[in-house]
């Protein structure tokens, strides 16, 4: 936000230094083991040049001519804003390691043949069960309509974090992990199921665009969730909870939920 031809409320706002301008939405993971290279990407964001550029721990040593402490990323599915910054990695001398479903390998086949003349991409499967990703750090996924959400557990402290940013239906199995995570970052994409009706015509609704509103969707799970930290991300640019002072960025935030931010740090 802004998005380059969008004129709503925010957009404007952002353009004219009412709101701070936000970049789109990546996450990056780390385990305090000191381990150089010990950085995984939860998406990779067609933003990600900037956001490297932003956060010194994901920035190059400068031992050496060419490194980078990011080991890799997850992708939750195959939509473009969080596939593009693969693209962005090209330059690297080994293999991308990308870890992600099937379907969404399959769908990103594209991808990987303009990467393949680069660095080539090296997938690895991901699983239901928990399985190491760093040193102190392992993952699972949670299988959602065209996505997953990634829970990351702490080996040392057992403590869980949920990662959803994309989720189309409430699932039994993401209904647990909410009562059960200390820290959720969750989809925010979009307060109403038409919120999109108001800025183009015969555009998608949330749910047909496989995310679920907060409004009539996920504010009343994440309210009841007992995690310390409930954080709503990937927040459209359209959505009123970026508007400080909205009616519904106040209710967001009267339940102690968080509302993400460019460089928002949380310590599991
Ligand atoms: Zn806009
Ligand atoms: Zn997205």
């Amino acid at each position: 936000m802004p998005q380059w031809n969008c004129a709503c409320a925010n957009c404007v706002a952002a353009r004219t230094g009412k709101i701070e301008p936000q970049t789109q939405s990546s996450i990056a993971v780390s385990a305090d083991s000191g381990e150089f290279q010990g950085w995984w990407l939860i998406n990779a964001s067609p933003d990600l040049a900037r956001q490297i550029e932003s956060t010194p721990s994901l920035q190059p040593r400068h031992d050496s001519p060419r490194n980078t402490p990011i080991a890799g990323v997850l992708l939750g599915n195959f939509d473009i804003d969080h596939a593009l910054g693969l693209l962005l990695l090209r330059q690297q001398q080994k293999p991308l390691v990308v870890y992600a479903a099937d379907e969404t390998r399959a769908a990103l086949a594209w991808l990987d043949g303009v990467l393949a003349r680069f660095c080539g991409i090296e997938w690895r499967k991901i699983s239901a069960d928990f399985q190491s990703l760093i040193g102190g750090i392992a993952f699972r996924v949670i299988q959602l309509p065209h996505s997953v959400a990634f829970q990351l557990r702490d080996d040392t402290s057992g403590r869980l974090a949920l990662i959803a940013p994309a989720v189309g239906k409430l699932t039994r199995e993401l209904a647990d992990a909410v009562e059960e995570s200390e820290v959720i970052l969750f989809d925010g994409t979009f307060w109403s199921d038409h919120e999109l009706a108001t800025v183009r015509a015969y555009a998608r609704s949330a749910r047909e665009m496989n995310h679920l509103p907060i409004s009539e969707g996920s504010f009343d799970v994440l309210r009841q969730s007992p995690a310390c930290r409930k954080i709503y991300t990937h927040i459209n640019n359209t959505n009123p909870i970026l508007m400080p002072g909205s009616r519904e960025r106040t209710e967001v935030e009267q339940v102690g939920i968080e509302i993400a931010r460019d460089g928002l740090e949380i310590l599991l």
